[in-house]
Formats: C-alpha cells, structure tokens, sequence
C-alpha cells in the first residue's frame, strides 16, 4: 500500500515512512492510495478491537516492514475495552464508550497505536525521535501516556495555558523522563502553528528527526476506524442493520475514521457530526464555502478548533462531490446547550457525560431524523471526570475519578512556560 499527499506534489511512501514522517512534505495528510473493500464475511469470527484490527488493517500494512508485526501491534495498541451501552431512558440510542484508556480519552486508541508503531520502526535509529504534538487537552495526555518509556522517543507536548482544566493539565505535566511540557500563552491554533511550522522548515527537519502525533498522523487515524468497524459490526450481527454513528468533532480525526470505515464496506450509515460553537464544519456543508475562523473558547474545550486539519482529508475522498451528499450531516451546539444537555440528562435520566459527549447528545436529542428501526451510536469520547470543573457546579455533585486517572493525579507535576514564538520554540528543540 502507498500513501499520497492530499496536496499530490510529494511522492508515495510506505506505511513506516508516512508514520514516521507524519506530514506530507507538501504540507498535505497522508492517505490511502487506495481503499481496500471488505465485506461483512470477511470478518467471520472476528470479535474485539485486536481480531478485527488485523483484518481491517492487513491492506494497509501490506509490503511495509511493519507488517509482520501487524498482530503486535494491535495487541499491545487495544488493550482496554470500548463498550456499547443503550442509553435506557432513549430506545435506539446507545452510547460507545471510548474513554477506558490510561488518561480516559478515545485518544488513547491512536495514541497507543501510533506508540506501538513508532517504537517498532524506530528500533534501528540511533539519534532519538522527537515526536511534537499540540493540544487542546486530551491528545497531548494520552501521547504522553503512549510514549512515555518507550525507547528512542522524545516527547514535546505543547498546551495553551489556562485552557486546559487543571486535571488534565496534570495529565499533560506528570510524566518527566522522555516526555517534555510546554504551557504556551496562547490557544490552542498557536500550539498548532507551531508544530506545523516546525514541519514546514526544512532545515529544521533535515537537522533533527522530528514527527508529530497529532490527529494529522495516519497512525492515528487507522486504529480508529477499527472501533467503528468492530462496533458496526457486532450492531450488524446482531440486529441485521447499519447502524448512524453521532461524532463530538474538532479536528475531524474521529469522524474522519468512521467514514474511512464506511467507505471500505463496513455497515454504517449515517455520520452525524456534533460540534460545539466553532462551527466551520456545519457552515460549510449548508454553504459549500470552506471559511476556517479563529477558533473561540467552549465548555468542550478539546474540541475548540478553528481550521480542523482533516477536513482536507475528507475533501480529497469526495473529491468534486457535494460532501453532504454522502449521508454525512453536522451541527453545532452552544455552551449554554451543552450545560442545560449534561444538567437534563443527569437529573432525568442519570446518564452523565463529559462536554463534548454532550455535544453529541444534544444533537441527537434536537437534530438527527428519527427513522423507524434505524439505531443510533453515539460516541463518548471522554470520561466526564476529566472536566470536573465544567461539571460538578452543574450538577452539584462530585464526580468519581476512575482509578486509572487517580494515580496520575498523585505525581509531581513539570512543565516551561514559552511565548507563542517560533524561534524560541527552535530553540528549545535545537538545545534539547
Ligand atoms: C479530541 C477530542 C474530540 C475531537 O476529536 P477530533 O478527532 O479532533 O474531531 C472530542 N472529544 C474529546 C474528549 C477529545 O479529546
């Protein structure tokens, strides 16, 4: 399988080598040169995010030097449960719990997988890899949670200060040894810029062995098309239909996944977006006009994006056709919607979600078409936990902490304060 830019003025690679590279030297994403086709039989006997993961990904992994370490890696990638639970107070409503990872986001999934990969290829280097990756909160933790002791890594996770709840800015600081804190005085399109610039320099990345970890890594996108893969089918086996998947969405990494597995043949049917006041995405299927803003603060701050990178990736699949066209619908929901959403549904019917699973309910609730006998999934991508303090004044209460996230909260916690200047941010690369 070879890899093309979405911008087409770079060459093909391997697997290994758009992992490693992260982005296209053209500035583009990496994707598919081709889709492979599955059927539902194809995956007879295949249960589990690992079983499925094999299959789904063989094409994908064929004639790299990754590929024999295909079962590995999707071993060592899901190893933690991504429950469907029906919503009881909603018939044809069920929600797929990607939030039983080590810092209880769905990013650990690509995280962890992209990890598993890395680590393969990068057995043989000799000069570390330096891995960048910008966050509006839940990527940078669950990088850090994926690298962290991993030979022959070096992790720089750079964060806008005050934006991230002071929880999972103790996920993004706790780690120390290979894994490096920047709390930058911006938002999150500066920590974005910076990384990005970073890969646009060439003498920078010629000097140092630099890749990214964000949502733009191929690596990241491919595991996650396996949960969509895994939860449509076992839905298919078991009730004979396809089910429509709701997607809280930013940077469009997890919506972009579930529609990579729908057009390779796997049973889904719709793909709702739910995004929060950013609203580039919603605007652009209504209007056809592609208008990137800065993006504004939310209560579902990690996904406070303005110019969400994998819209390219959707754009170059339905090349020349109307995207929304393709069954793919999005809405946006305010913080005012978001609140009154998690207060309802805790007080009516004891379901409580994190802000942007909130998103997703709401859309559910308010926009989505009811049709007979057609089930809906909604993703959560957080445990509510996380976002304590957008929480519990709402409901009045205090919110368990899964174990898993407790123990972080007890280690010391690092990090550099920079300016949103990409010289010193060289700097800081070049002297580290
Ligand atoms: C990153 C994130 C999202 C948005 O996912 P994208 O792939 O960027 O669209 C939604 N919810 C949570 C909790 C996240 O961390």
């Amino acid at each position: 399988m070879d890899y093309q830019s979405t911008r087409g003025q770079s060459r093909p690679v391997n697997l290994s080598e758009a992992v490693r590279l992260g982005l296209a030297g053209d500035g583009g994403l990496f994707v598919p040169g081709v889709f492979p086709s599955f059927e539902v039989a194809d995956f007879a006997g295949a249960e589990g995010l690992a079983a499925v993961g094999q299959i789904l990904l063989t094409p994908f992994f064929s004639g790299d030097p990754l590929a024999a370490e295909l079962a590995a890696i999707c071993d060592d990638a899901f190893n933690f449960p991504t429950p469907v639970k029906p919503v009881a107070a909603k018939p044809g409503l069920a929600v797929l719990e990607l939030f039983h990872g080590p810092t209880a986001a769905f990013k650990d999934v690509g995280a962890r997988f992209l990890a598993a990969c890395l680590e393969r290829i990068e057995q043989r280097m000799t000069e570390p890899l330096k891995v960048l990756v910008a966050t509006s909160g839940d990527t940078g933790g669950a990088v850090a949670a994926a690298f962290h002791g991993r030979p022959g890594i070096e992790v720089y996770v750079l964060y806008p200060a005050g934006m991230v709840s002071p929880r999972q800015e103790q996920q993004l600081t706790c780690w120390g040894d290979n894994v490096h804190a920047f709390r930058v005085a911006g938002v999150f399109d500066d920590c974005q810029q910076l990384v990005k610039q970073a890969f646009g320099t060439p003498d920078l990345r010629a000097a140092r062995r630099l890749t990214s970890a964000n949502s733009i890594s191929i690596g990241r996108l491919l595991p996650q098309a396996v949960y969509y893969a895994a939860t449509a089918l076992a839905h298919w086996r078991e009730h004979g239909q396809a089910p429509s998947f709701i997607i809280p969405t930013g940077n469009l990494g997890n919506a972009v996944a579930a529609v990579w597995a729908r057009h390779m043949g796997l049973p889904v049917d719709h793909v709702y977006l739910a995004t929060n006041a950013n609203r580039v995405i919603p605007d652009y299927l209504r209007s056809g006009q592609w208008q990137p803003r800065q993006s504004l603060v939310t209560l579902a701050s990690a996904m406070d994006v303005g110019n969400p990178s994998n819209m390219e990736r959707l754009r170059h699949l339905y090349t020349g056709k109307d995207i929304a066209r393709q069954k793919i619908d999005a809405w946006a929901v305010s913080d005012e919607q978001i609140a009154q959403q998690i207060v309802c549904d805790y007080r009516d019917n004891k379901s409580l979600w994190c802000p942007h699973t909130a998103t997703a309910a709401f859309v559910y609730d308010h926009y989505v078409p009811k049709v007979p006998d057609c089930a809906h999934i909604m993703v959560a991508t957080a445990h509510p936990a996380k976002f304590e303090t957008v929480i519990e004044p709402l409901i009045g209460e205090t919110i368990l902490v899964p174990p898993s996230l407790e123990r972080l909260m007890h280690l010391p916690s690092r990090y550099v304060e920079i300016e949103p200047d990409f010289a010193a941010f060289v700097e800081i690369l070049s002297g580290a």
